[in-house]
């Protein structure tokens, strides 16, 4: 054949190609059409959209089709299992919240960049498969993302979390620990870089090349073999490749995404830069509030979790995962930023929090955390191992078809955070002291901090006592409104440096949600006290905080409402809760209060947390304290608080109950008798 022939022939066959080309994405468009109506029965029906076992069917018969046609079935499968991947994510779009709410016309996502930088890139690849509008807005930093998700001009925020090459991206990570946050989907990104400059420009003429830092870094082989190329840093790829547009620059390229080489009319001038083939980023999508997301996804669950700072507690946190067989694909550490040389823990979980595996063993793992953060599950896009319920997927189909839609909730359903649930009883660590786990604690002090030698007196003198806490009120919550109300910030600092002095940590109460993170600065322990008990706003506001609590019984609540309470509190991500049984209102009028006996032992059967007794507010008399003491430390109390004042019959409140320095001797003396009988 001449070379003409030739030529005609290839030309016929390769328009053969084209032609087949065509005809796949018409048949592909024609099976998402199909699939995206299956998407809508299954969510109008509230059944799951991944049914595993069809999939394996589905598999099976292309393969055999596949090796019938003379096809490796491997490749094929390849195939199949990808289109699979995308039909699934078009129908996650069609359970997904409702996209366009209230003014907005279009979804509107946020993230770190310019136009067709990685993140808007990615960012799209997410949103396309969806059909919904959407819009993508660049920021220039992570904060701004986050501020306008915040004030609400955002429905998400998109930002990388790490890469395959460099590791976890410190300022995200540390945004996820500091933002109310939630996250609700992940989503992967191949790093494709390549060489580009203004059109004219030789490889061998470059003398500068600039880009993001993360990007020089992923390519330095490359710059190093091209040298004596000075590497320059830009905020961003994209943004590099528009300023070297701009600018019209010779002898310079940028090392940017293809899409904003092409869009910015730039050359390429060598592709696949990367020093890894494998440079993978990772996003995560971030809204104010959580999301549905459909349990028989393969899915990830995140949360962030402290633990006390002891040997081990880490690793009992993390064996109740271990126990249940869930899988952990990945834990990073982040400073704790209000106490200095600890840190908190982000992990992410195999699975959905709503996946009855999973679920217990988070509630497993919750008491061995002093806090504790749901941030969300969503479907995973590193894995497609199924949820553990699932396996064999073949065992559970019938779940599988009746399991429904659910919101992730902060909290995952029962058992309840403060629930005993057969599990060990919690220790709460206050300053250096620990209240459970066996022991015995005496907090004392005056009801209120009224001076600064009373209140250094009224230290010094519990602390020679046995006392390990220091007590008191800097501002008291009066029955009248004609009583001493407390000094204030004042007093708090007064009970701070008596506390320094004798190196005791202090408790003290705390009235409104607004004075949490103030008097959180000072204090080692905040105080719930008894009117205060059901004040919602201050128990969400305790949950973000990282003090421990001590929370009262309410003057009329029931067991059940202080557990209530303290649930308000460990929904938030504070497990660090003392419960403190005071006295409840009954008929008697003998006792300012009733001391509830056997709400000790009730507690200690329904929760894990550790229990005080405070028998000076239950009897208002200083001479039932001490056998009220005893009786809280034969039914298993972890400790008592009790009123101690340098001089009872000056104290400006409550100075009938005041014990004075023998009494207090006394109790404590007492107290450890009975404890050791108890042995
Ligand atoms: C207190 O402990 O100072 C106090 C006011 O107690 P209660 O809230 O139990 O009345
Ligand atoms: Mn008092």
């Amino acid at each position: 054949m001449s070379e003409k022939n030739d030529q005609s022939g290839l030309e016929a066959i390769r328009a053969d190609i084209e032609a087949v080309d065509r005809e796949f994405v018409k048949l592909l468009a024609r099976r998402m059409q199909a699939v995206r109506l299956v998407g809508e029965i299954k969510a109008e029906e509230g059944t799951a959209i991944w049914d595993p076992a069809r999939e394996a069917r589905l598999l099976e018969s292309w393969r055999k089709d596949a090796k019938k046609a003379g096809l490796s079935s491997h490749f094929a499968g390849r195939v199949l299992r990808e289109i699979l991947r995308y039909s699934r994510r078009s129908q996650e779009a069609a359970t997904a919240r409702p996209a366009v709410s209230g003014e907005a016309t279009k979804l509107r996502v946020g993230y770190q960049g310019v136009t067709l930088c990685h993140s808007d890139l990615a960012a799209k690849k997410m949103f396309e498969v969806r059909d919904v509008p959407f819009e993508t807005r660049g920021f220039s930093a992570f904060d701004d993302v986050m501020d306008a998700l915040e004030a609400g001009t955002l429905d998400y925020a998109f930002l990388p979390v790490e890469n395959t090459v460099i590791g976890g991206i410190a300022e995200v990570n540390r945004l996820l620990t500091q933002r109310r946050v939630f996250i609700v989907g992940e989503e992967t990104w191949q790093v494709e870089h390549v060489l580009a400059a203004n059109p004219g420009t030789e490889i061998g003429a470059l003398t500068e090349i600039r880009s993001h830092p993360v990007a020089l870094a992923q390519c330095a082989r490359f710059l190093r073999g091209i040298s004596p190329v000075v590497a320059q840093p830009r905020l961003d790829t994209a943004g590099a490749a528009v300023e070297l547009s701009l600018s019209g620059e010779e002898n310079v390229g940028v090392l940017c995404p293809l899409e904003a080489a092409e869009e910015h009319g730039l050359c390429i001038l060598h592709r696949d830069l990367a020093d890894s083939p494998n440079n993978m980023t990772r996003f995560l999508l971030l809204s104010t509030s959580a999301e549905a997301t459909d349990v028989a996804l393969p899915s990830k669950t995140s949360i962030i979790i402290h633990t006390a700072h002891r040997p081990g507690a880490l690793f009992r946190a993390l064996s109740c995962f271990a126990r249940a067989e869930v899988n952990l694909c990945r834990i990073e550490s982040r400073p704790e930023p209000d106490s200095p040389w600890e840190y908190v823990f982000l992990i992410d979980i195999e699975g959905h929090a709503d996946d009855p595996v999973v679920a217990t063993a988070i509630a497993a793992a919750r008491p061995h955390c002093n806090q504790f953060r749901m941030l969300g599950s969503y479907p995973s896009r590193t894995t497609d191992a199924p949820n553990m319920t699932l396996i064999p997927p073949t065992e559970h189909e019938a779940e599988i078809g009746a399991s429904t839609i659910s919101v992730v909730d902060p909290v995952p359903g029962p058992p309840l955070a403060m629930s005993r649930d057969g599990g060990e009883r919690s220790t709460v660590a206050v300053g250096d002291v620990t209240i459970g786990g066996g022991g015995f604690v005496f907090i004392a002090g005056p009801c209120a901090v009224e001076s600064r030698e009373q209140i250094f007196e009224a230290a010094s003198m519990v602390k020679e006592r046995g006392a390990s806490i220091l007590r008191g009120g800097a501002f008291k919550p009066r029955s009248s409104v004609y009583s001493f109300q407390g000094l204030g910030f004042a007093g708090l600092t007064l009970l701070k440096e008596a506390g320094d002095h004798v190196e005791m940590p202090i408790v003290t109460e705390i009235l409104t949600p607004d004075a949490v993170e103030k008097v959180a600065m000072s204090a080692s322990m905040m105080q719930v006290g008894a009117r205060n008990m059901q004040n919602f706003e201050l128990l969400k506001e305790l949950g973000q905080c990282h003090r421990p609590v001590l929370l009262k019984r309410g003057m009329s609540a029931t067991v059940g409402e202080l557990l209530d309470a303290a649930e308000y509190i460990m929904a938030g991500g504070n497990n660090q809760v003392v419960l403190c049984e005071r006295g409840i209102r009954t008929f008697e009028t003998a006792t300012r209060n009733t001391l509830d006996v056997s709400a000790i032992p009730v507690l200690r059967s329904r929760t894990h947390l550790p229990i005080i007794v405070d028998p000076s507010h239950a009897a208002g008399r200083r001479d039932l304290v001490i056998p009220l003491a005893l009786a809280a430390a034969a039914v298993g109390a972890d400790g008592v608080m009790v009123e101690v004042h340098p001089n009872p019959e000056e104290a400006l409140c409550d100075k009938e109950q005041a014990l004075t320095r023998e009494l207090f001797s006394d109790l404590v003396r007492s107290v450890r008798r009975i404890r050791k009988a108890l042995e």
